[in-house]
């Protein structure tokens, strides 16, 4: 067979996570919590179960999910989102962010994409026989260059991925990075993915600039979300979509064909947990204590840092510590310290390695102070 997609390779998640588990190494590689997701919630699911919701959801996903999905991003954002037509559930927001792309990528279509990537955007692009357009960012704030988005337009291009808050590098945009967004994708009548799967997880008192605050962005954004990231439990592969009616009802054209629909039980139990909006809104401080605490253990070590902004990823710069490239570096942390992390050049197309390694901090003060002590070892 010929295959689709010749230069793939396995997922670094994968090939880091199994490193981890081959030489019993800490592993803040894989971006997961090490705790539990919320008894409350995982009886809730047992409850749906009971209950007999065991059989297929709605295509679109349970409705009252849906509704408070709308309701959560019409009060966080002054957004319009309709639960009717508006807002699908998907397994995750890998499914959401294929299903797109796979509802409007034609042959030829160039899709702006900005590096480092989270490493699933691409390979659905390719395989829809687009082409990525890759913007490099670059440390330590990984800030877009507008002028370059612009130079890199041309007649073909179709769309662009933006994700923020950002990984790996735990950037985010600015109101006036989305200004320029919602400027450039008006102008050129670009298609938009956000992926905002981390958009409660921001620190110090930092706002995220969702799409949907910008009512012409939002016209032509799809915005791709996860309920692993939010409530602790990245097995259960829940997420959703949210675009406007036009251009959601293209995606369910696809996603009634590729799931269908997703686990039934799980949005029956997430609808009832979202009632108590502390649930989501409590996760920032919930995360920066935990940042903090990792961080300052180890702010006398040799790694360099910028304290992330978003997500529950830290990047570490060992430049003062080895001249190996990254993939070595993390490899060598594993196999000789016992600390799994994230090479950050494999999310660059061009390769380029800034000597970063990327840690996820989403882990019990125990998992860290050991993960510390090994960093301020070296
Ligand atoms: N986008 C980004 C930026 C991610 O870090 C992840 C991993 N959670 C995803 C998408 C995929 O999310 P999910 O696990 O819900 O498919
Ligand atoms: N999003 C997670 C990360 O960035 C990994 C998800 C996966 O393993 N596919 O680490």
């Amino acid at each position: 067979m010929i295959s689709k997609l010749p230069e793939l390779t396995t997922t670094i998640f994968t090939v880091m996570s199994k490193m981890a588990q081959e030489h019993g190494a800490i592993n803040l590689s894989q971006g997961f919590p090490d705790f539990n997701s919320d008894p409350i919630l995982i009886s809730l699911v047992e409850r749906a179960m009971r209950e007999g919701y065991n059989q297929y959801a709605p295509m679109p996903g349970d409705l009252r999910l849906r509704a408070q999905i709308a309701a959560k991003l019409n009060r966080s954002y002054g957004s319009n989102y309709s639960e009717e037509t508006d807002i699908t559930i998907t397994a995750g927001a890998t499914q959401a962010i294929f299903t797109v792309i796979a509802a409007t990528i034609r042959k030829g279509d160039e899709v702006i994409v900005f590096s480092p990537a989270y490493d699933c955007y691409e390979p659905a692009v390719s395989l829809f026989e687009g082409v990525s357009r890759q913007i490099q960012l670059r440390p330590p704030y990984y800030s877009p260059d507008w002028k370059e988005v612009v130079s890199c337009v041309s007649s073909k291009t179709k769309m662009i991925i933006i994700n923020s808050p950002h990984n790996p590098s735990g950037m985010l945009f600015s109101k006036e990075d989305m200004e320029e967004l919602q400027r450039i994708s008006v102008e050129h009548e670009l298609l938009v993915i956000s992926d905002e799967v981390y958009e409660h997880i921001i620190f110090n008192g930092n706002t995220h600039y969702s799409a949907a605050r910008f009512p012409e962005l939002a016209e032509r954004t799809f915005i791709t979300a996860s309920f692993g990231k939010t409530f602790h439990n990245t097995g259960w592969k829940i997420g959703y979509c949210a675009a406007p009616k036009a251009l959601m009802k293209e995606f369910r054209k696809v996603h009634q064909y590729n799931v269908f629909s997703v686990n039934h039980p799980i949005q029956k139990a997430l609808a009832t947990y979202m009632d108590d909006p502390q649930t989501y809104e409590g996760l920032a401080a919930f995360y920066q204590q935990k940042r903090d605490f990792f961080l300052d253990l180890i702010s006398g070590s040799r790694f360099k840092f910028v304290p992330s902004r978003g997500t529950y990823f830290q990047l570490l710069d060992y430049s003062e510590i080895s001249s190996e490239g990254d993939v070595a570096f993390a490899e060598w942390l594993t196999k000789e310290k016992g600390l799994a992390s994230i090479p950050t050049s494999v999310f660059n197309a061009n390769g380029e390695d800034f000597q970063q390694i990327r840690l996820c901090f989403a882990k019990k003060e125990e998992t860290l102070e050991q993960a510390a002590a090994i960093l301020n070892s070296i």
